[in-house]
């Protein structure tokens, strides 16, 4: 069972002469319990794939699924709801609410669902990200990495069909960015959680079960665990090309 498949998804921005096409037509699906980094070059559709896959941007033409849900087909409260309930999503800037504490930004998707929190579920996630001691400060006391993982709880709280992170460790340094994806890496053994990651860093892709490369809003590679030293190759031979061709 997946628990995202996109069919022929495309994205346009604007229209007439200056229309970007920002994904060109991808077809993939991401199996639950897996892990994949999606890499490419900057501008090559990574964050465009992402939000149109979260149901947080509609897609010009093509479906998107979550499960068995078709979002084409959902009204914007519907889509809302399938949002909040279904998916998570770690930002690079981590997009904390600086006004909560770390307990009430962990559990405010699940406030705003009106779901009673389970929590056991809760108590789990806070002790697994290592947050047992930082509950009740608030963003700003904490370091960028334990920023992170409380993003990483939060999005875990409503136990989602799949994880969305965008560059989650591109603010953090290598110790911490290390932290952060092994936390990532334990959520996928552990849980089986789905999670679908961008990243820029070979060593980060290395992590995952499977690297996805997108060139030009398409899918270049596609590659089970291909490890980093092979990823940085890849990684330079794509932008050669595009030097080469003036991109
Ligand atoms: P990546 O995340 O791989 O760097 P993006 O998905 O952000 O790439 O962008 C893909 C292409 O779409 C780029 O050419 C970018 O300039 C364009 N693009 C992204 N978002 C918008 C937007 N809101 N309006 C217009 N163009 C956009
Ligand atoms: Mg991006």
């Amino acid at each position: 069972m997946d628990s995202v498949r996109v069919e022929a998804l495309t994205r346009v921005y604007g229209d007439g002469p200056r229309a970007v096409t920002a994904l060109a037509g991808i077809d993939a699906a991401f199996g639950r319990g897996t892990f994949t980094a999606v890499m490419g070059p900057s501008g090559s559709g990574k964050s465009t794939l992402l939000q149109t896959a979260a149901g947080l941007d509609r897609p010009t033409s093509g479906r998107v699924f979550v499960g068995d849900t078709e979002l084409s087909r959902l009204s914007e409260t519907r889509l809302t709801e399938l949002r909040r309930d279904r998916i998570g999503f770690v930002f690079q800037a981590f997009n904390l609410i600086g006004a909560l504490t770390v307990a009430e930004n962990i559990e405010l998707p699940l406030r705003l669902s009106r779901v009673k929190p389970d929590q056991a579920w809760i108590a789990h996630v806070v002790a697994r990200v290592g947050l047992g001691e930082r509950l009740h400060h608030r963003p700003a006391e904490l370091s960028g990495g334990q920023q992170q993982r409380v993003a990483i709880a939060r999005a875990l709280a409503t136990r989602p069909d799949v994880m969305f992170c965008d560059e989650p460790t591109g603010a953090l340094d290598t110790t911490t960015a290390a932290e952060v994806l092994a936390l990532l890496r334990a959520v996928v053994d552990e849980h089986g959680q789905t999670v679908v990651m961008v990243t820029h860093d070979p060593v980060a892709a290395s992590y995952a079960d499977r690297v996805v490369v997108l060139a030009d809003g398409r899918i270049v590679r596609d590659l089970p665990q291909p490890g980093a030293a092979r990823i940085g190759e890849l990684l330079a031979s794509l932008d050669r090309r595009a030097v080469a061709v003036g991109g």
